[in-house]
């Protein structure tokens, strides 16, 4: 078992480059390797992919990978790839000759992993029971369920796969945790007695705000000051508005494009591009954009709107902060937005469905506990301590008697006979005196102008207390009418207390991450173009070539040489063969140039604390004589740095060169030491046993 679990870690530093797997990740290979079904769910960017590939390199046969959508695929090819593994993706953008050359390697059993889309693989079928499988993997597997949200009809076909090929272990990905999805994957295929391996859904260093939409797009100006040069993604819900905010930002003076599905592929994959070669920064985008995508410094997610779940909702914030530094989220929520994905809900297939989803996203933004509570709860997860980092816990509500308040909330609501929405209701309490009131006559009733000394928004949030308190409920399915509950019939006879938030206090929260500072490094940069220049030339995303992670931690370690190089997160051996050569002149460049402006001596003394190069190495290096080096070395001691000079120079030596000062009649020459010790004794020594003997 050691050996197994040592060989697999083998291979995931040779194949990918990584040292450690991520959470679960292991166990699900050995579940997988072991022959059995497996059902994998974990966050966005848990790393769900190395769950199949890793077996598919060391089983015999070929892995069938399922996966929706053609960009994805194409680009866990080309990461492949890049790592020197075998694999092909199979799918109707293929020209036939192409097509055709991927079947014929896959009859002769040429690779490992083979992606092929849903609707194509009925093209398969025939080649499929001719060849050796080693496993089948259907990623994004929610795609199969109705409850999902994200119902793909051909993934239906998939259910007769495992009775066909019964022997062969399949392994389902997904990073929707629901309990009835879940369920629902495993019906749907078959395979109802798979292991299932939850990961934890909590990404602690996402910063989770939630605020009331009006004034947005000047709240987002502000985020934007103070979050300069990061890259961010906005999500709205149309298309026009996609394009109508990019514009808005590029007026004020930011670099950001739209992007919707609207746009043609190729606009598109320029814009996509753009973002993850960073020369695009913002992109204001509708759902179509982000699955799949690898960028590991996405530092904000903005909801423009509010989405129409919360799995939507998580996946999407979950694109920032992969690398795990702190990531700011912000969701703006109203009842306008309720009001339209209402309409979207109606009118989808699964009505009731979506209509339940859309409800608990809801009261996830109105809720005044920790977000994250919430927020994994729905996930089936319990955190034991609030988070600390929403904006509830950095701000917690104080709460006062509102009884009377929702006492003329209900009394008001009962006399307009529960016929009108928040806002008349609000309009009516405080007296408002505009044309849709007086049309209705609603001066006359009792409660008009009960609330006056209330302001307009303070009040309309109370009223959206009382409905997330159960005092009140909203009909959306008709005009989101105001209904009064059993628990309002006590506020009114029955002297029930509430208490509300303040209202006042709210609007003061803190509304940022701990600010963090991302130093432009310059070598991150001088990376940086490197990468983007092999990306350009071997026409894959730069990602593809290295991550983000993988240049910080070069930025980090300072590779200068091969053995260094393979340490570097993400350099396995197919990298290190290819790109080790290039990043590392480019990080000796680096210093060489630094150290012209500096100081020679400066880059001398680095090499050898830091990089723990011998004397003879760092003149080999930098082409510089060892006396020369030696002087370096002898300047920074001199300067105040510390030097630990004993494997230069022995105590003995010292004492030599002590004795020589006291019988040589001139001592004032290094000359005339060299000569005493007969020319064996190298001026450097010389120089330091004469410094280290002043002490
Ligand atoms: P998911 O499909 O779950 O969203 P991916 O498979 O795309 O996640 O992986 C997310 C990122 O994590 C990728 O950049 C991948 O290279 C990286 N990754 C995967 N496994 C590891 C690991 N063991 N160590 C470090 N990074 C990893
Ligand atoms: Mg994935």
């Amino acid at each position: 078992m050691i050996s197994k679990i040592s060989s697999l870690k083998n291979n995931l530093k040779i194949y990918f480059g990584f040292d450690e797997f991520l959470p679960n990740q292991e166990k699900i290979i050995h579940s997988v390797l072991k022959g059995k079904d497996t059902l994998a769910i974990m966050p966005t960017g848990g790393g769900k992919s190395l769950c199949f590939q890793l077996p598919a390199l060391t089983m015999e046969g070929t892995a069938i990978v399922i996966s929706p959508l053609i960009a994805l695929m194409k680009d866990q090819v080309d990461a492949l790839l890049a790592n020197g593994i075998s694999a092909a993706y199979f799918n109707s953008s293929q020209e036939v000759e192409k097509q055709q050359e991927v079947l014929n390697k896959l009859q002769k059993n040429e690779l490992k992993l083979i992606y092929v889309a849903p609707e194509s693989l009925g093209q398969l079928e025939f080649i499929l029971k001719n060849i050796k499988i080693s496993l089948f993997a259907i990623d994004e597997a929610h795609c199969i369920s109705v409850w999902g949200h994200d119902f793909r009809p051909a993934y239906k076909e998939l259910g007769k796969l495992k009775n066909q090929f019964s022997e062969i272990p399949f392994i389902a990905l997904t990073a929707t945790a629901d309990r009835a999805t879940r369920e629902d994957i495993l019906t749907q295929l078959h395979i109802p007695q798979a292991k299932t391996f939850i990961s934890s859904f909590d990404r602690p260093n996402l910063f989770l705000d939630v605020r009331p939409g009006r004034n947005r797009k000047k709240q987002i100006f502000n985020f934007l000051e103070s979050h300069e040069n990061q890259s961010g993604i906005i999500y709205c819900l149309s298309r026009k508005n996609t394009e109508k905010l990019a514009q808005d930002l590029n007026n004020k003076g930011f670099t950001a494009a739209a992007y919707h599905a609207g746009m043609t592929a190729e606009e598109r994959s320029e814009i996509q591009d753009n973002f993850l070669n960073d020369k695009t920064p913002i992109i204001v985008a509708t759902i179509a954009f982000g699955m799949g995508i690898d960028k590991s410094n996405v530092r904000w997610v903005i909801h423009y709107n509010m989405p129409k779940n919360i799995e939507g909702y998580y996946q999407e914030i979950g694109r920032s902060g992969r690398d795990g530094l702190p990531a700011d989220t912000l969701l703006f929520h109203s009842y306008a937005d309720v009001m339209l994905l209402r309409k979207f809900a109606e009118e989808s297939g699964t009505k009731e469905i979506q209509l339940a989803k859309l409800e608990r996203m809801q009261q996830f933004s109105e809720s005044l506990s920790c977000r994250r509570k919430t927020l994994l709860s729905y996930f089936g997860e319990h955190l034991e301590d609030d988070c600390g980092n929403c904006d509830i816990c950095k701000n917690p509500p104080q709460y006062f008697d509102g009884t009377i308040i929702a006492q003329k909330v209900c009394s008001a609501i009962a006399r307009l006979k529960e016929q009108e929405s928040i806002n008349m209701v609000v309009d009516v309490l405080r007296g408002a005196q505009n044309a849709q009131v007086y049309e209705k006559g609603y001066q006359q009733i009792k409660t008009y102008g009960a609330a006056k000394d209330i302001s307009w928004r303070d009040l309309q949030n109370y009223v959206i207390q009382l409905i997330n308190q159960g005092v009140l409920e909203i009909w959306f399915h008709e005009k989101g009418r105001l209904i009064l509950t059993p628990l309002a019939k006590a506020v009114l006879f029955e002297g029930k207390k509430i208490k509300l938030a303040n209202v006042q206090q709210l609007k003061q929260k803190k509304t940022t991450a701990e600010k963090i500072t991302f130093e432009t490094d310059k070598l991150f940069e001088k990376l940086r173009q490197l990468r983007l220049r092999l990306a350009k030339e071997e026409e894959v995303p730069a990602y593809i070539i290295f991550s983000d992670a993988s240049l910080k931690d070069m930025v980090k370690k300072t590779p200068i040489n091969y053995e260094e190089f393979s340490e570097v997160l993400g350099v396995g051996k197919a990298k290190l063969e290819k790109y080790a050569d290039e990043f590392i002149k480019v990080i000796n460049r680096h210093f060489d140039l630094k150290q012209e402006k500096l100081s020679s001596h400066h880059y001398s003394y680095k090499l050898y604390q830091e990089k723990g190069l011998s004397l003879k190495e760092i003149a080999l290096q930098r082409g510089l004589s060892e006396g020369t080096v030696f002087q370096h070395f002898l300047k920074m001691y001199k300067m105040g740095h510390d030097f630990d000079f004993s494997s230069f120079i022995t105590t003995e030596e010292i004492n030599q060169i002590k004795k020589a000062k006291k019988e040589l009649e001139n001592p004032n020459t290094l000359k005339a030491y060299f000569k005493y010790f007969s020319e064996e004794m190298p001026y450097h020594k010389i120089k330091l046993g004469l410094l280290l003997s002043e002490e």
